[in-house]
Formats: C-alpha cells, sequence, structure tokens
C-alpha cells in the first residue's frame, strides 16, 4: 500500500530528473526579459538562439531585437503587451478584482 505523499514524491521525480549537464546549460528558459516585474525573464523553454518559439517569431518579424528589446517603433499597443507579457503567469482573478 502506498500513501498519497509517497506517491506524490514519486511524480515529483519523475517530473525533474536528476540533472548535472554542463556548466553551460545553465538557462532553459527563453531570455526575453518582460517587463513585469523588472527582471523576470519569460518563462517558456528556449527554441532558437535563446528564444521560446513565440519570442522568436516576435525577432523574425522585427518586432524585438536579438538582445529582446521591443522595437520602439512598435506602435502596436496590443501586440507590445501581447510581447511583453508572454511567458508569465499572471493569476486571471487579479483582473477581476480590480474591475469595480
Ligand atoms: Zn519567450
Amino acid at each position: 500500500m502506498i500513501s498519497a505523499s509517497a506517491g506524490i514524491r514519486a511524480l515529483l521525480q519523475c517530473a525533474s530528473p536528476p540533472t548535472r549537464a554542463g556548466p553551460e546549460d545553465s538557462v532553459d528558459h527563453c531570455k526575453f526579459r518582460t517587463s513585469f516585474g523588472g527582471a523576470l525573464f519569460c518563462q517558456d523553454p528556449a527554441y532558437l538562439e535563446g528564444f521560446c518559439r513565440f519570442h522568436h517569431e516576435a525577432l523574425l518579424q522585427g518586432d524585438i531585437n536579438e538582445l529582446g528589446v521591443i522595437n520602439e517603433h512598435l506602435s502596436d499597443q496590443e501586440r507590445r503587451r501581447e510581447i511583453n507579457f508572454h511567458g508569465i503567469r499572471i493569476p486571471a482573478t487579479r483582473y477581476l478584482d480590480e474591475r469595480e
């Protein structure tokens, strides 16, 4: 018979295998620095050139440069926000609470 906590621990061990990779792969998430909180990176896994799929696509479109800085000529606020907040999880209730 397996207790619930033992089962959970087994799951966690499955999810995060003990990795001791080389020193060069210290960053496995997207290198885009969001404007949320100042120093919070996009949490999506890196895809190409250090960016996740979404931000790499933005790079190809010229919406951001290779440093992850949003093109200042990009005037579409909605798009800017989309780029800025991609990869961050913000509780949805936060917006609802501020409604009233
Ligand atoms: Zn990203």
